[in-house]
């Protein structure tokens, strides 16, 4: 029986991959993530479950490799924190899951913009202490307002579908774009200047590290409602702190943040805070931010579980590997469709 070290579990994990791996695979769950530090649990490993925010560097895949790890299944859609040319140049077999549940993500988009709009967090703070004051809680029609969609893959479009149904007009920018009734594709400066709401649902990559800075912050319209639920980095916080302050961006929902790694998915309310960026953004009234929960559906994690065990499964019995990504790759946005070393369904050999 292959053995999977599972890194950064949690109990809904557990639950989902135990009933759908039904014993086919000895799973070793583990709390910590995936570092150089926490290396040595892989030892006996054939195979290592991560997510998001393990940290799967160089130094990390070259330990992975040594140590006899033959593929590394990312229970997650996004992979800007893996060192591709790393897993490449060593051999290790990188896979993902694709789409688990575009609507899981698009909704809690949804559901930020609405709680923002219509002070919602607020609201039940008041009346929990029996404040039934509707001073401050005004809020806009979405009706008839703008919705901006940055990046309209799989999430987009469903974000974009949801905000049609509110009857609002919707702008997107994408760096492939592809033609979708009800949506016009726009350049990033006129989405910018004419959006009441921004979404972003485009990947973290070298181009759109901090997509968000203060030139981009200059130019919307002032008040825009700013939703992230794609990946911090998209963002520079210091300067969507000082749009929030002086009014040019209305509100923010943030379910990911640039340092996220350091805070999100725990209890941190006893650690004293250091980040004066997230503390501040946390406390501002116009601001609400999850914990990277946007993909936190049943639905959801049963696809996350089906999808990463039938990518082991693939794998070991050496099947062409669907969801497999590496470096080599050089379809949209490097995923793979066209790699030159693609033989019989994989990119790299399984070792002997
Ligand atoms: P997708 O690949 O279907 O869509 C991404 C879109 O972004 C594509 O249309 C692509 O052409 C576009 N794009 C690529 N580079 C771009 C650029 N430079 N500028 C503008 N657009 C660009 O991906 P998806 O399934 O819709 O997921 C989108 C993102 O959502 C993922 O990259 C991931 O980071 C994030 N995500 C977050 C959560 C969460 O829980 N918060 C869960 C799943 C995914």
């Amino acid at each position: 029986m292959n053995t999977i070290a599972f890194f950064d579990a949690k109990p809904y994990d557990r639950e989902s991959f135990d009933r759908i791996n039904n014993g086919r695979y000895d799973i070793r769950y583990f709390d910590t993530r995936l570092t150089a530090a926490s290396l040595p649990l892989v030892n006996g490993c054939d195979a290592v479950c991560a997510f998001v925010n393990d940290e799967i560097d160089r130094t990390v895949v070259a330990g992975l490799a040594d140590a006899g790890v033959q593929v590394l299944a990312l229970r997650c859609a996004g992979y800007n924190n893996v060192d591709f040319k790393a897993a490449y140049d060593l051999g290790l077999t990188v896979v993902r899951v694709p789409a688990y549940s575009p609507y899981a993500v698009a909704e809690h988009a949804a559901a930020l913009l609405l709680a923002l709009n219509r002070r919602i967090h607020k609201a039940v703070a008041r009346t929990r202490d029996f404040n039934f004051s509707l001073v401050g809680l005004t809020g806009f029609d979405l009706h008839g307002k703008t919705a901006g969609v940055v990046g309209m893959g799989k999430i987009g479009r469903v974000f974009a579908g949801i905000c049609r149904g509110f009857g609002m007009k919707i702008l997107a920018y994408d760096a492939y774009p592809n033609p979708q009734e009800g949506v016009e594709f726009v350049p990033m400066e006129r989405l910018l200047v004419e959006s009441d709401v921004i979404s972003l649902h485009c990947p973290l990559t070298k181009e759109t590290q901090h997509l968000f800075n203060a030139e981009a912050f200059a130019k919307v319209k002032p008040g825009v409602v700013l939703l992230n639920t794609s990946r911090g980095g998209l963002v520079d916080s210091e300067a969507l702190l000082a749009a929030l302050r002086d009014g040019q961006v209305g509100a923010a929902g943030l379910d990911v943040y640039e340092e996220e790694s350091e805070w999100f998915y725990e209890d941190r309310s006893q650690v004293i805070r250091q980040n004066k960026t997230l503390s501040l953004l946390v406390s501002m009234p116009n601001v609400i931010v999850t914990s990277h929960q946007a993909f936190l559906t049943r639905e959801a994690l049963e696809n996350i579980a089906t999808t990463t065990l039938a990518n082991l499964d693939a794998f070991f019995s050496d099947a062409p590997l669907e969801n497999e990504i590496c470096y080599c790759c050089t379809g949209k946005d490097k995923v793979t469709v066209n790699c030159p070393n693609r033989t019989r369904g994989r990119c790299i050999k399984k070792k002997p």
